[in-house]
């Protein structure tokens, strides 16, 4: 089947999982066109992402913008691959705001929405997508294509698991992440605040990639974060 093929050229290239989601009706007007999302995810290095302490790291900031360079280079060769099958294929860069949208703090569409229909994890009170094998410690990009199978595909949305774990807003030094269970449909403002997020960074570590990045709440879940040696 097409995606099995999909999904096999992408691990080949270096993607850590793929998922396949049925997403027409989670999209803006823009996107109607497309049917499937095949959501990439590539997994950050446990021994990089184990250095952030109370404060990203030189070597943590490089390496988020490697992992996107390489989603951005994966849901390429993805989208050509559908078009070379004669399907319409958009990709969604792995981090891109776009001005002028919700204050300049989303995307196109947010990753997480396929990544949750896709089944590979949940998303927890970080707000942030837990995959089920690398925890937090993940990238994601996005394609959306017309191609739809046959039988279509049935979306599988896994139930938050934090249970009565609070470490993630504890540890945010903005107080950023308001502590609420994740559902469906949930607005993101009553998960987190991105200005109070987005500001700490760019006050606080700005001599770091000029505050882009942070990472506490990612390295301080506990999913995902068996440590390899
Ligand atoms: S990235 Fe940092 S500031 Fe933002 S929510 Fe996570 S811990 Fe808080
Ligand atoms: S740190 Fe705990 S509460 Fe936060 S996302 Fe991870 S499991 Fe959930």
């Amino acid at each position: 089947m097409l995606l099995d093929e999909l999904k096999k050229m992408l691990i080949s290239e270096g993607a850590s999982d793929v998922g396949f989601s049925s997403i027409n009706k989670y999209l803006p007007d823009e996107l109607k066109i497309f049917k499937t999302c095949v959501t990439v995810v590539v997994r950050l290095s446990d021994a990089i992402v184990n250095q952030i302490i109370d404060s990203p790291t030189f070597t943590y900031y490089h390496h988020y913008k490697a992992i996107n360079n390489l989603i951005d280079l994966l849901t390429l060769k993805g989208v050509l691959f559908l078009e070379s099958k004669g399907y319409y294929a958009y990709s969604i860069a792995a981090s891109q705001s776009v001005h002028g949208k919700d204050n300049g703090f989303s995307g196109v569409l947010s990753h997480k929405i396929g990544a949750v229909l896709s089944g590979m994890g949940f998303i927890g009170k970080s707000n942030l997508f837990i995959h089920e094998r690398f925890g937090p410690r993940v990238r994601l990009g996005t394609i959306l294509t017309t191609y739809e199978p046959e039988n279509g595909i049935s979306n599988n949305v896994i139930e938050p698991k934090c249970g009565d774990c609070n470490l993630c807003i504890v540890s945010c030094p903005a107080q950023a992440i308001h502590g609420n269970t994740w559902y469906l449909g949930i607005d993101r403002n009553e998960m987190i605040d991105p200005h109070a997020c987005s500001s700490y960074m760019k006050e606080k570590f700005k001599f770091i990639g000029r505050g882009q990045v942070c990472g506490i709440c990612m390295r301080v879940c506990p999913y995902g974060s068996e440590v390899k040696r």
